[in-house]
């Protein structure tokens, strides 16, 4: 135990042992606690391994809507462990660190929607999933990458306030040609720096290999694709296509799932190129095993939200949660 507690002070370099050791530890506090470890396809692989459920955004938010435990630890960024407390306000919802939050999430602003909102008031505001809770407040839908092309297809309004992603907003667009969009140029920076010229070259390293790509990648990476597609999607499509290498342009934890469920298969991340980056998201990273065990065991990091904003917020999500059935 005393050993345990030492581990809880490291951050890295833990040795597989180590990981084992206080992998356990966590799950056993969970039995204890009655509590549900959601993690999202982009953490870590030790963490990704002591989670219930592993999912992208919209299974997460259905989990955790769902649940029965008393407690959910949310491994992933800040809103979506807002979302949780949202869908299931009565739970005591724990992030390992409060201090991952969504780079895109934050670049539009309540204020922000409010004068979109002034300024075109025959549109509907569509916020991606990947926003803050008050912006989600006044905030009309809620999508996510696995489902905004069809929720938006359903609207009656002809005119779509697309918010934060340009990325997505512009994917949605080009599938809904009926309707106006305005769409705010936020973006997630991993994906959307991520250039068609660096996917060329890994199109010319393995030319046998099929491309599969996340929509919030840079439209001409989008172009270059034979698959665009939300993780869960993607993980679809990777293990059972006819290819037996994937390029996968997404964050670079989806490898893991891929490797679970299809070892079969070469999937190609821009982590292996010898130059220039990968698609790795430092937030969603920031989550660690010592932090997952000392937040359940300490109970500490809760999410709190005021309950007008859990009040607003509600409505958008559960209506994308009516509508992607
Ligand atoms: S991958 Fe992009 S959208 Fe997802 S949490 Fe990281 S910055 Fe935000």
């Amino acid at each position: 135990m005393v050993y345990v507690e030492l581990l809880k002070e490291k951050e890295s370099e833990l040795t597989q042992y180590e990981i084992k050791e206080l992998q356990e530890e966590v799950r056993r506090l969970a039995r204890e606690k009655n509590a549900v470890i959601l993690s999202h396809y982009y953490q870590r692989p030790e963490v990704q391994d002591i989670a219930d459920f592993v999912g992208d955004s919209l299974e997460l938010s259905r989990k955790a809507a769902q649940t029965n435990a008393d407690i959910i630890v949310f491994c992933g960024v800040r809103f979506m462990c807002e979302t949780a407390k949202i869908v299931n306000p009565t739970k005591k919802v724990l992030h390992p660190n409060p201090e991952s939050g969504c780079p895109m999430a934050d670049m539009i602003t309540a204020k922000d929607v409010l004068r979109l909102k002034e300024e075109h008031p025959d549109g509907e505001v569509v916020a991606y999933v990947n926003t803050n809770a008050d912006v989600k407040a006044v905030s009309d839908l809620c999508v996510t990458s696995a489902n905004a092309v069809k929720i938006v297809q359903k609207l009656d309004s002809r005119k779509v306030i697309f918010i934060p992603d340009q990325a997505l907003g512009n994917w949605v667009k080009k599938h809904v040609p009926d309707k106006e969009f305005i769409i705010w140029q936020g973006f997630c920076p991993p994906h959307f720096e991520f250039t068609a010229k660096e996917v060329q070259k890994l199109k010319e390293l393995y030319p046998d290999a099929k491309l599969a790509v996340h929509p919030e990648c840079h439209p001409r990476v989008i172009e270059l694709a034979d698959f665009v597609g939300s993780t869960s999607q993607i993980i679809n499509y990777a293990t059972t296509c006819d290819a037996k290498r994937v390029i996968v342009i997404t964050e670079v934890g989806l490898k893991h799932t891929l490797m679970k469920k299809n070892p079969e298969k070469e999937y190609i991340f821009p982590e292996s190129m010898n130059y220039c980056g990968s698609v790795y998201c430092c937030t969603m990273k920031g989550i660690t095993l010592p932090k997952v065990y000392q937040t359940l065991k300490e109970e500490i990091n809760e999410v709190k939200l005021p309950e007008d904003i859990i009040e607003k917020a509600k409505r958008p999500i559960i209506r994308m949660l009516e509508m992607s059935t």
